[in-house]
This record gives C-alpha cells, structure tokens and sequence, in this order.
C-alpha cells in the first residue's frame, strides 16, 4: 500500500477532474483519512463498505487499517485507479462497478459489515434514510461512518425543541445512537464545496418492542412536513394517529418539535394497535 503514487498524480494520470454532476468533492489528505477510517474504531480483519471511493484516498486509509473492502463507484473513469488500488491491497479490495442506490447489500458485503463513505448531498441522504429503515432489526450493517454537510450532520443529532430537530433526527435516534465525529473544514476537499462537512458516526442500539419502522416513517413525515401547524392539523389525515395522541394524552396542540423521540415511537406503536405507556 505504501507504493501507491500520490493521489494528486492519480487524479492528474487518469484524468479524474471532479465531475459536479456525480458530487465529486476529493479528499487527498493523509492524516484526515487516516483519522476518518479510525472512526468506526480498530477495522483489522473487519469489513467495510465503501461507497463512492473515488480516486480511492478513503479507500486507501480504510485498508492501512487493516480492514477488507467492497467498493461500490459509479463514475468508470475511478475504476483504472482503483484497480492500482486492488493490486496492492492483497486481494482485501473488491470493487463494484454501479449505482450504490441499486446494490443489495447484504448480499454484496453480508452481514455485520461496517459502511464508510464521503457522498453527494442527495444520494448519502437516500442511501442514510435506507439503511435506518426497514422491518428487521439489527440492520446488516454494523456502524455506518458517513460525510455529510455540517447542516445535514447536525439535523441526524439533532433534539428535541431545536430547530435541527425533524425527521432525520427521529429515524437516525429511535433505534440507532449517532454523533458528530468530526468535523471538516471545507478546504479539505478538492475542489472545495460551499459548506461545512462533519463526518458522522452511528452505531445501532436494541429497537423498541411492537413498533413498525414504515408508520415512523410515516407518522415523521406527517408531522414534520408542516412542522409549524399543532399536531391536531398535521395528523389530521394520518389514519389511527389522532386517537393515538388521545390514547397517549397528547396535547393535540403540541407541534411535532416538541414532542421526544419516545412519544414519536409511543404514537407509532399506538396507531399500530398495540398502546403502551409513553415511558416504556
Ligand atoms: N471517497 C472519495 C473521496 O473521499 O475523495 C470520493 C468522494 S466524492 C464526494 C463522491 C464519490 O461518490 C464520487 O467518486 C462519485 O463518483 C461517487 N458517487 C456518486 N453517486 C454515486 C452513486 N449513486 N453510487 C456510487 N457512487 C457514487
């Protein structure tokens, strides 16, 4: 790994000059991707799923850390410089040619894989939204590391009674515990984006008995999407939901801000038949 050439002159061999359309923001620094792949902790003999890796900086420091990588890009002109990569990393690199949005991942990587990636804005909210959701719980996954715009970072942290606070926040905490790992600056990257970015780590935790992930969904959607009107309006046309907060003796005049995530998950539960108290 250490005889690879660097990035810099990747970049500049093949060609890869930042598409705006694909998102493509690099990293070339080292130390920071050294510091980025320690946040999922000790990754020896661990596996991580890369999406986006580029011209492969994340990729690179996620093998110095000794883990194996599947790597999913969609831009062919990274392949060649990945495949350098591939060739030095003693068969601990597999890449993927493709849509990240399109890949089945439990069967690409399997279960108890860690995810790592430095994405465009809109795919890394897709693909965030995607792998807190589903049914079944643990998800396959088990730490997603993920850059996002500062703004974005602080929305999935988000609590109660912030303006931060939505729906990111509610599907990123009922189940899961992130937190900001770092931030970075934007001259990071090259070319520099507009904003902040801060990389965030979230790790999964037990689920709440008797609540379906999909009525969150869209109890979250519902109260959140007119987040300034009193839950009484908002939950008006939410099948089962405002008899839920009668049930749960919420006020109906609260707004979605207000309420924690505890009473989002008590109301899921409610509207899905199956009431229990608000603390449990
Ligand atoms: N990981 C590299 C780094 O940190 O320097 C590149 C980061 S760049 C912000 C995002 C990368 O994601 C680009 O290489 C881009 O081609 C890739 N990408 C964008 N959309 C994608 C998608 N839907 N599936 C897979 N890769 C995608």
């Amino acid at each position: 790994m250490n005889d690879l050439p660097p990035l810099r002159e990747v970049i500049a061999r093949h060609g890869l000059n930042a598409s705006k359309a694909l998102g493509q923001n690099f990293l070339l620094d080292e130390q920071l991707l050294d510091r980025i792949a320690r946040v999922p902790g000790n990754l020896a003999g661990q596996i991580v799923y890369e999406v986006g890796p580029g011209p492969g900086g994340l990729t690179r420091a996620l093998l110095r850390a000794g883990a194996k990588v599947v790597a999913v890009e969609r831009d062919r002109r990274c392949l060649p410089a990945l495949a350098e990569v591939a060739a030095a990393s003693d068969g601990r690199l597999e890449l993927i040619e493709g849509d990240a949005l399109a890949v089945d991942e439990e069967k690409s990587v399997g279960r108890g894989g860690h995810v790592a990636a430095n994405l465009p804005y809109n795919v890394g909210t897709a693909l965030l939204v995607r792998w807190l959701g589903g049914e079944s719980w643990p998800p396959w996954w088990a730490s997603l590391t993920l850059m996002f715009q500062l703004e974005v970072a602080e929305r999935i942290v988000a609590r109660p009674d912030t303006s931060a606070y939505g729906r990111l926040a509610v599907l990123a905490q009922w189940r899961s515990t992130p937190r900001i790992a770092m931030k970075v600056h934007r001259s990071a990257f090259v070319p520099p984006p507009k904003v902040m970015s801060a990389v965030v780590h979230i790790v999964p935790t037990d689920a709440p008995p008797g609540v379906k992930a999909k009525t969150l969904e869209s109890l979250t959607g519902a109260a959140f999407g007119q987040r300034r009107k009193m839950l009484r309006q908002s939950l008006k046309t939410l099948p089962g939901a405002l008899a839920a907060l009668e049930t749960l003796a919420i006020d109906p005049t609260r707004r979605a801000e207000t309420l924690q995530i505890a009473e989002f998950v008590a109301i899921a539960r409610a509207i899905d038949g199956n009431q229990r108290d608000v603390s449990s």
